[in-house]
């Protein structure tokens, strides 16, 4: 039974999942619980005992047979604070029992309470034998887990400034990260004052993330609060893996989805967050089987748990800076000085944003200045004017997007209009809007403001006219670089920078028009040279690419 959602209001919310109490907190059928019974060891609890606790990896499954599993984090005065008790015939566990990540809650029992444990292997074994069963506690994992987002249980939280670039940078790994986490903004927050006098702390020491435990990390880097906090996963640095993904973005995801269910051992490396370009989209439209659209970020997170149910690792917050490819196994040289090795490589990186060329650009970067338009940069500039500079699908969409939360929308873009760049439902979106206005033949010529942006100039390249408005947000749409600094050397690469495949350097074709010029190294996704730039071409490559991973290594261990 779920004992407290916050208050009343979300209780009844039917977007809350703890308002959806069958699927959130479901009770199996006596038939179903002996079917999991097979696969554990029956355990008795004679008083409250700690069963797991917040901070451990690798904890198993419980299903309780009588008495209860109380589940609670700590309350801001260290007193725990029960959120849900698990009765007869329901179980334990959320989304890090597919994986090594430190647990966000503890479980303790009820005085007499008797439990089914299913350590973690029997458990992947149950998940995958017992498909009815899998499906019910796939989804109430993902449900807990979005319940514990939506109320703040088990996380942290971050005092800052939400207009100063760090909170930004924090929020946004932490969001994107699936992190349950509650914002303190020190320029809104009623609260915030008395947790900056609690915990000593002044306005320039911020923005800081309080942990569970009260330590304050104090502007950290996002590699130093993925490590706190256990979000990346742990691996052996001997181990020689099947395969190494390089990148979690849809293509990467893909590739690790299909190699682990297909027996590969498989780890994904992922510079910042799963999702990749489509991790900030706010919604994706286009991709086949969701007519309604799918948040760039909701689509990542299943793809994520899929590709960790069927085994898969992922390193979060560890950039590739090298690849050894003089050896076998490759080796790939992470920035924190660790080593992958891997018999086949996938590189999935796909690319990054272009930048205005205007002063200030630097100076403004997350200071007003986005490369995304999600629902938590919208929030920056509600009944405000914002600029989308863009005339591709993305801007079409943070356009149409903004304009649900902005004063007014202006798109600027360099060429005569939006028909050779844009999907025509946009268009049609775009020009139906009475709150965005096209610019066309326009570009940024100044950016100014003090801590913040404040100002932007515009000016029409045909007549030198120049515009200026009190503008504080700008969303730049202006297409990507590949990144492939760290393949240097290794692959042959077009005159963009983008991965050669399909094609020795002589010409002749390759077994896979994924393969690169070194045998057992695959690109796909957006970082592929003449790839189509979209999610499902993406997931295509990289679901395809694991024939060919396979063939690979069959040739290379006969
Ligand atoms: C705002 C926006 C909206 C979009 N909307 C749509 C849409 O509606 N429909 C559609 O089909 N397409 C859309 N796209 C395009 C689509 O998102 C991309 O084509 C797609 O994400 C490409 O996937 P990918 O996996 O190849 O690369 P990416 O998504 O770019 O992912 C690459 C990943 O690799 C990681 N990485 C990079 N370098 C390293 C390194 N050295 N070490 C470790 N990790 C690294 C990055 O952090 C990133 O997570 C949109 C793009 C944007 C920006």
């Amino acid at each position: 039974m779920a004992t407290q959602p916050t208050d009343a209001e979300t209780a009844l919310d039917p977007t809350d999942p703890y308002a959806r109490e069958a699927q959130t907190f479901p009770r199996l059928t006596p038939e179903q619980a002996r079917r999991v019974a097979a696969f554990g060891e029956e355990v008795g609890f004679d008083g409250a005992t700690l069963v797991f606790e917040r901070g451990q990896r690798s904890v198993d499954f419980y299903l309780v047979l009588e008495g209860g599993i109380e589940i609670f984090d700590l309350d801001d005065h260290g007193d725990p604070n029960v959120f849900t008790v698990h009765g007869e015939r329901q179980f334990t566990g959320e989304l890090d029992l597919f994986n090594d990540r430190q647990i966000l809650v503890s479980g303790r029992t009820t005085p007499g309470t008797r439990a089914v444990r299913v350590r973690r292997a029997d458990f992947r074994r149950m998940v995958t034998a017992e498909p009815d069963i899998g499906e019910i506690v796939m989804r109430a994992f993902i449900l807990r887990r979005v319940g514990l987002i939506r109320h703040g249980q088990g996380g942290v939280v971050l005092v800052g400034s939400l207009h100063a670039a760090a909170t930004l940078r924090l929020q946004r790994f932490l969001t994107r990260n699936g992190y349950p986490h509650r914002l303190l903004d020190t320029d809104q927050d009623p609260d915030a004052e008395g947790f900056l006098t609690c915990f000593e702390l002044t306005p320039d020491q911020l923005p800081v993330v309080i942990m569970p435990d009260e330590r304050v990390l104090r502007n950290p880097t996002n590699a130093a609060v993925a490590d706190e906090l256990g979000i990346t996963e742990r691996f052996d640095p001997a181990q020689v893996h099947d395969l190494a993904v390089v990148g979690a973005g849809p293509a990467g995801l893909a590739a690790a989805v299909y190699a682990a269910s297909e027996g590969l051992t498989t780890i994904v490396i992922e510079g910042e967050a799963p999702g990749g370009q489509a991790g900030t989209s706010s919604k994706i439209e286009n991709y086949l089987g969701f007519p309604t659209g799918i948040s760039g970020q909701a689509l990542a997170g299943r793809a994520q748990t899929q590709a960790q149910k069927f085994g898969a690792r992922l390193a979060v917050s560890r950039h590739v800076v090298g690849l050894d490819c003089d050896r076998r196994p490759y080796r790939l040289v992470l920035d924190d000085g660790g080593e992958v090795a891997a018999r086949a490589i996938v590189v999935a990186t796909g690319a990054r944003y272009r930048r205005l060329d205007v002063e200030g650009h630097d100076r403004f970067e997350g200071q007003g200045l986005h490369y995304a338009a999600t629902a938590m940069e919208s929030q920056l500039c509600r009944d405000e004017e914002v600029v989308v500079v863009g005339g591709g699908n993305s801007a079409g969409q943070a356009a149409v997007f903004l304009a649900g939360h902005a004063r007014h929308v202006h798109i600027l873009v360099r060429g005569e209009g939006l028909a050779a760049t844009m999907s025509d439902y946009l268009i049609q979106r775009i020009s139906a809007s009475p709150k965005i206005t096209l610019h066309a033949h326009s570009e940024i010529t100044a950016l100014r403001g003090d801590a913040i942006l404040r100002e932007v100039t515009w000016t029409d390249r045909r007549t030198g006219e120049s515009e200026t408005r009190p503008i504080g947000n700008v969303f730049l749409m202006i297409g990507a670089a590949p990144n492939t600094g760290w393949v240097d050397g290794c692959l042959e690469l077009d005159d963009k920078g983008f991965v050669l495949t399909g094609r020795a350097g002589d010409g002749t074709p390759l077994p896979s028009p994924y393969m690169t010029s070194r045998p057992g190294i695959f690109a796909v996704g957006d970082v592929r040279s003449g790839s189509v730039k979209r999610v499902a071409s993406g997931v295509g490559e990289g679901s395809v690419v694991v024939q060919a991973i396979h063939a690979y290594l069959a040739g290379a261990e006969a």
